[in-house]
């Protein structure tokens, strides 16, 4: 017989390292939090057990948790109106955050978040959500539907339990793992995770920034249309504002935040413009664990420091796109509402992923078209994928899916991979075939992705490849549309050309983080941020001083 109590072993289902870290967390809960879990004797009993064990566990570690547990099919069940085992809910008597299935691997973190967030009630939503739930007027009912292996997941759920948490009266928020609700899953026509249901109304792919989860929490449609019905019509532009400024920033990644902060330090008055909300390709990352002072930090909770930093400096207007941007003594950036009269420029627009541009990725983009195996390998196993890439992401996918027991074909355009050679050797090693010198050129299907038509480079010879899946693993793409009309010039690889200031190839305007290519990290592109944000104020101090007499009235 083990001699360890029960509660000790219920303890012990939590590694050590994530135990010291969890008890810690918990120990500075503001309000004990109700866990109530629900199951149901024979139906996923593997599952349920996990769960039990899981809340068990949370629930000896501190007494600030409590735990409730009942069978499905109970008098509680049935208030609570329970559908799956098992079922497990945060704060009931509060809120309505429910996981359904078993909240393994990345959708723990979204349970010990969900924890968290209940703990701290309103105090754990930034102002600006608080402001967009505020103007919700009908119920809204969120499903995210996720998986354990989609570290994207978390972040999409966080998103909708804080709505849940802002606005209890109006919102629920559930998280539907897909590995122990395929029907339902099935049933909602999920083919990529996170996959975000309202209301069986709108439906929406892959993790969004917060803001931008809100506000089409709001308006149940995409951003992109609420951004295009409220743009204002030609004859409405003449009562367009003008303001002066130093320096304007574009993007709110973590160049622009942090120049915001260097710039008004330095004394320049400036404003960041973002077309989406705060933090870039952090605000999507899952996990950081190289950025300095955070051991590991999720990516949408360091945009939330460094937005919150920013902001005691800087205005950051979100959601506002640039409409046009001219060079001259002053450059002139319009927005719908506004055109800024400004000494200079910071493009800190990053970049995207970048697509195939063949017929069929749009269509089948989540119905057999991914860019994350990670997060959607799982819907493939025991199927066919092919992977388009030869660098690190396309390797690391293919032998991500490999793994899970996908058959697997590597699509490079060349005849030799960019990757490193050990993630080359793997590929050998593993038998993953690899098709060279070919190119996707369509991807087909009914519904789904049923095929891909793959031409030769070599020969021109073009054939048809079988697949249940095609991951595009191809790098990205920097943004540089308003660098073009302003005359910048772009490096070979379509990155912008700076100096070692930040300055590009015109007078006063500069460029910093990801869209400026190299090594692209988070640290690299904050430190860009703030040397541009310097050498600006220099630059102005030169080219603005008393000695020069600019004319007084050019403002
Ligand atoms: P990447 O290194 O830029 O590689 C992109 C790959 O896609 C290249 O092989 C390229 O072919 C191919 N490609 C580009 N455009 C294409 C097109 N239109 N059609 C077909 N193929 C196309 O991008 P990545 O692999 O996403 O990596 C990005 C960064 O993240 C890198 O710095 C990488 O080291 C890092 N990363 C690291 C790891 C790891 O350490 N395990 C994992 C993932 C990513 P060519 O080779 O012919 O140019």
């Amino acid at each position: 017989m083990s001699s360890l109590s029960a509660e000790d072993r219920y303890r012990n289902f939590i590694p050590d390292e994530s135990r010291q870290y969890l008890e810690k967390m918990f120990a500075g809960f503001k309000r004990n939090v109700a866990i109530e879990i629900y199951t149901k004797e024979g139906l996923h009993n593997e599952y349920n057990e996990f769960s039990l064990k899981l809340c068990r566990a949370l629930n000896v570690m501190s007494d600030k948790i409590e735990l409730r547990e009942f069978a499905m099919d109970s008098e509680e069940g049935r208030e609570r109106k329970i559908i799956a085992s098992p079922t497990i809910l945060i704060a009931p008597d509060k809120y309505d955050i429910r996981f359904l299935g078993a909240p393994a691997g990345e959708e723990g973190r979204a349970l010990v978040e969900a924890l968290n967030l209940a703990s701290k009630g309103e105090e754990g939503i930034s102002e600006s959500a608080m402001e967009i739930l505020g103007k919700l007027k009908g119920n809204r009912l969120v499903k995210i539907f996720s998986s354990p292996s989609c570290p994207y997941c978390p972040g999409q759920a966080i998103n909708a339990f804080k709505a849940a948490v802002g606005r209890p009266d109006k919102v629920s928020a559930w998280c539907i793992s897909t590995l122990d609700n395929e029907n339902m899953a099935r049933q909602y026509n999920v083919g990529s995770v996170p996959h975000t249901d309202i209301n069986d109304t709108a439906t929406f792919k892959g993790l969004e920034p917060e803001d931008q989860f809100m506000i089409q929490l709001l308006y149940m449609k995409p951003l992109k249309e609420i951004m295009e019905e409220n743009r204002k019509e030609p004859e409405q532009q003449e009562e367009k504002e003008y303001e002066d400024v130093d320096l304007v920033i574009i993007g709110g990644g973590p160049a622009g935040m942090s120049a915001g902060i260097y710039a008004k330090r330095s004394g320049l008055s400036c404003v960041i413009l973002e077309k989406q909300g705060v933090g870039g390709q952090v605000a999507l990352t899952p996990k950081v664990e190289n950025y300095p002072g955070f051991t590991h930090i999720q990516g949408f909770e360091l945009v939330e420091i460094l937005g919150a930093h920013a902001r005691e400096y800087t205005r950051i207007n979100q959601f506002v796109e640039v409409r046009d941007i001219k060079a001259g003594e002053r450059f002139e950036i319009a927005t719908d509402d506004t055109v800024y009269r400004a000494k200079g420029i910071l493009l800190a627009t990053g970049v995207n992923v970048r697509m195939l541009g063949v017929p069929g990725e749009d269509k089948f983009y989540g119905h057999g078209v991914s860019y994350c195996a990670t997060c959607d390998g799982n819907f493939y196993r025991g199927g066919k994928a092919v992977v388009v890439g030869g660098g690190n992401t396309a390797l690391t996918d293919a032998l991500h899916l490999k793994h899970l027991g996908v058959e697997t074909t590597i699509i490079h355009r060349r005849d030799r991979f960019r990757a490193e050679k050990v993630l080359q050797d793997s590929v050998e090693r593993e038998g993953i075939k690899v098709i060279w010198n070919s190119e996707v050129t369509e991807i087909i299907g009914d519904k789904q992705v049923e095929s891909v038509r793959v031409k030769n480079n070599e020969d021109g010879s073009e054939t048809t490849l079988d697949t249940d899946v095609v991951f595009v693993a191809i790098g990205h793409t920097a943004n540089t549309s308003l660098a073009q009309k302003l005359g910048v010039e772009l490096r070979e690889d379509g990155f912008i050309k700076v100096d070692a200031g930040q300055r590009t190839s015109v007078e006063r305007v500069y460029a910093a983080g990801d869209v400026t290519g190299g090594v692209r990290q988070i640290i690299i592109a904050t430190g860009q941020g703030a040397a541009a944000a310097l050498t600006a104020f220099d630059d102005f101090a030169r080219t603005f001083s008393e000695e020069k007499k600019m004319p007084v009235n050019i403002w």
